[in-house]
């Protein structure tokens, strides 16, 4: 039986690099400015979480690493290198090949991914061949149940349609036809979102071991901080567009810095106390087409100074390995500007 192997790359080097990414969707009455200035680089075998309420950015990242966004959005600033390849300076042809060879997507929406009068062994082949791939029917065909065997799958959902699976089974076939290829770098945005909780676990165990397995990086999009958690190395809080912590898993659940971090972990309910109501982030995010002067979680953070309301924060570095936009970490602000406005 055909298998393809994951392909060599520095175990240890950077895979893939943001730098200052910035992208706006164009609108009439002006530019939202839905990701501000992202930088972060991820190493070949780490899992990432972005993590941040809807509309912070995150799934647009997501679309703009794949080079899938369309209009109105557009990457107005910034880089995105996939192991030492600008991706920004590829032409389309060249990032249609890039696509799935080097950096695949599970989607939220599984149903949509997929071709509905499509066999689901056609659409994987469809994908193989389209890379350059000519295997015979039958090497094919045993390669297919091999991927699916992999995500948990038994043979016979080969030949079925996609409206024959369950939500469970298209997020397997998802996960199978993103690690086909074994790329680089695996992006599954809220690949659960839409799934009950137990298949949740189960989804994101086989993501887990599909990782390990193939040694990809992982960029895990989401917003239920319990579940990155358990999955990820590292953690990106976003708001409003922008990193405002970058840190590793097991530090920002035990202690977060950034104010929004904070409260988002305090809004995840634990196993073992009982709430009388589930504990959400007072107030709402800014309106990313009229962006005030400051930082912009200011109005909702109960530990906003003066200061904060003036210039926003940029991600600086921080004790133990990790990074936060906040004054409250800048020893000249917070000493010397540490009136509270929202206390
Ligand atoms: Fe709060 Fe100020 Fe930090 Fe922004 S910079 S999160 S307003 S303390």
């Amino acid at each position: 039986m055909r298998v393809l192997q994951a392909r060599d790359w520095e175990s240890s080097g950077p895979i893939l690099q943001i730098k200052n990414l910035h992208v706006h969707y164009l609108t009439a009455d002006g530019a939202v400015q839905a990701v501000r200035g992202v930088d972060f680089t991820l190493n070949a075998g780490q899992r990432l979480a972005l993590v941040g309420e809807s509309g912070c950015g995150k799934t647009t990242l997501a679309l703009a690493i794949m080079r899938l966004l369309r209009p109105p959005a557009q990457i107005v600033e910034g880089e995105i290198w996939l192991d030492g390849r600008n991706l920004l300076a590829l032409n389309d042809e060249e990032m249609r090949l890039t696509r799935l060879a080097d950096v695949s997507l599970v989607t939220q929406a599984a149903m949509n991914a997929l071709n509905p009068v499509m066999r689901i062994e056609d659409q994987i082949i469809d994908g193989l061949q389209d890379h350059g791939i000519q295997w015979s029917k039958d090497e094919f065909g045993g390669y297919v149940r091999s991927l699916l065997a992999n995500v948990g799958l038994d043979a016979s959902a080969a030949r079925m349609f996609p409206h024959e699976l369950s939500g469970g089974m298209k997020q397997r076939v998802g996960m199978a036809t993103a690690t086909a290829l074994k790329p680089k770098l695996i992006i599954a945005d809220e690949p659960t979102s839409a799934l009950d909780v137990v298949v949740q676990r189960q989804v994101m165990t086989t993501l887990g071991r599909l990782q390990r397995e193939t040694g990809a990086a992982v960029i895990l999009v989401g917003h239920d901080m319990g579940l990155v958690a358990q999955f990820a190395d590292w953690v990106g809080v976003m708001y409003a567009g922008k990193l405002v912590e970058l840190s590793p898993v097991e530090q920002i659940v035990q202690d977060p810095q950034h104010p929004y971090s904070k409260l988002l972990i305090q809004s995840v309910p634990g196993l073992e106390e009982k709430r009388e109501r589930l504990i959400g982030i007072p107030g709402m995010p800014p309106r990313l087409i009229d962006l005030p002067s400051g930082c912009l979680f200011a109005p909702r953070c109960p530990s906003a100074m003066e200061h904060c309301l003036q210039t926003e924060p940029s991600l600086e570095p921080v004790a133990g390995n990790r990074q936060v936009a906040c004054y409250l970490y800048a020893e000249s602000y917070s000493q010397n500007n540490g009136a509270e406005v929202n206390a």
